[in-house]
């Protein structure tokens, strides 16, 4: 996909695309006007989302919206031209791969307007886990599992293709209306050229942001996204993120010695706490791997495929 900065200026007054389509994209051939707007599913930093039925299939989605004034910028077209990509090919490796469950939200094409540009989404009716942490205040233990085991099944389908998200969080973390956990929002997701290579800007959420990202001569890869792992595990259980303050440069001096604690009013088993710890390692290195986190003895005590639709206001009979 080429910026049209890149493209040449009588193209550009032809059409109002920002984007021009790479081959192995097609943009939809529908407009706004082969669906119906529904209600609004959230707001983001870029962009409004809305669930949509196609009028008709009637099947529904969620479609994101960003406006083209918050586009005014080479970068900002560029980082979302990068994720529609990114996005695209994730989702679609998945869909020609065997794997028989994906845990990454769908991207079924993206199309524009004079106004707009438009993703067409997954619908993820459930919305959030963030949403659904502020319902519940925190899970029990055995949703955790549940949840935790869908995220690492995602981060192994974005690992074989060598992407790191790099923003993984609760707010990132949808759940669809037969509760799977799709991570979702590309904004952030880097292709690495080898899986050794290493990247070098600072990027994330403050809060799930990890040691390594915040010195930049350092370098960071996947193993970024087991750091958070580790941020969503707590505060599942806990309530809260493990490093929040009131002061960006004090969340951010906790991050670098790994310094948080548990409170003594919530009940955490040794086995939720160990794994916290292995993926909070301050060296990369030494952190907890993808392929050796669903083993842990945390999951030794079982837990359901998929957290039932009733947990998403009241709490399971079991912990
Ligand atoms: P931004 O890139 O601007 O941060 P997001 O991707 O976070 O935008 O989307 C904004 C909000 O829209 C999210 O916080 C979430 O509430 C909602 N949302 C995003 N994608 C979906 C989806 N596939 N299904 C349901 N809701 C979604």
């Amino acid at each position: 996909m080429q910026s049209s900065g890149k493209s040449s200026p009588r193209k550009e007054e032809k059409s109002s695309n920002i984007f021009s389509p790479q081959k192995n994209m097609k943009i939809c051939s529908k407009g706004l006007s082969s669906f119906k707007m529904g209600r609004l599913l959230g707001k983001g930093g870029y962009a409004k989302c809305y669930e949509v039925i196609d009028l008709t299939t009637k099947k529904l989605y969620a479609i994101k919206i960003v406006n083209k004034s918050k586009l005014v910028e080479e970068e900002s077209k560029r980082k979302l031209e990068t994720e529609i990509k990114l996005h695209k090919y994730v989702s679609s490796s998945i869909e020609d791969s065997d794997d028989k469950v994906s845990n990454i939200t769908k991207l079924y094409q993206y199309f524009e307007d004079a106004k707009n540009v438009y993703i067409l989404l997954e619908l993820c009716e459930n919305l959030s886990l963030d949403m659904l942490v502020k319902r519940r205040i925190r899970l029990r233990e055995v949703e955790v599992r549940c949840y935790l085991a869908q995220i690492i099944n995602g981060l192994k389908q974005l690992k074989r293709l060598n992407v790191i998200h790099r923003d993984l969080k609760l707010g990132n973390l949808f759940l669809t209306n037969k509760m799977e956990v799709k991570i979702g929002d590309f904004g952030l997701a880097v292709q690495l050229k080898n899986p050794t290579a290493k990247r070098k800007s600072v990027c994330g959420t403050p809060n799930y942001i990890a040691p390594e990202v915040l010195d930049e001569e350092r370098g960071h890869s996947f193993e970024v996204d087991i750091w958070a792992c580790g941020v969503i595990i707590y505060t599942l259980l806990v309530g809260r993120p493990p490093f929040e303050t009131r002061d960006l440069h004090e969340t951010y001096k906790k991050i670098q010695r790994a310094s948080y604690s548990f409170p003594k009013h919530v009940k955490i088993s040794d086995n939720a706490k160990d794994l916290i710890s292995k993926c909070l390692q301050i060296d990369p290195q030494k952190r907890i791997k993808l392929d050796k986190m669903i083993s842990h003895s945390f999951f030794l005590e079982g837990f359901p495929e998929l957290c039932p639709v009733t947990t998403l206001t009241i709490p399971p009979s079991i912990s």
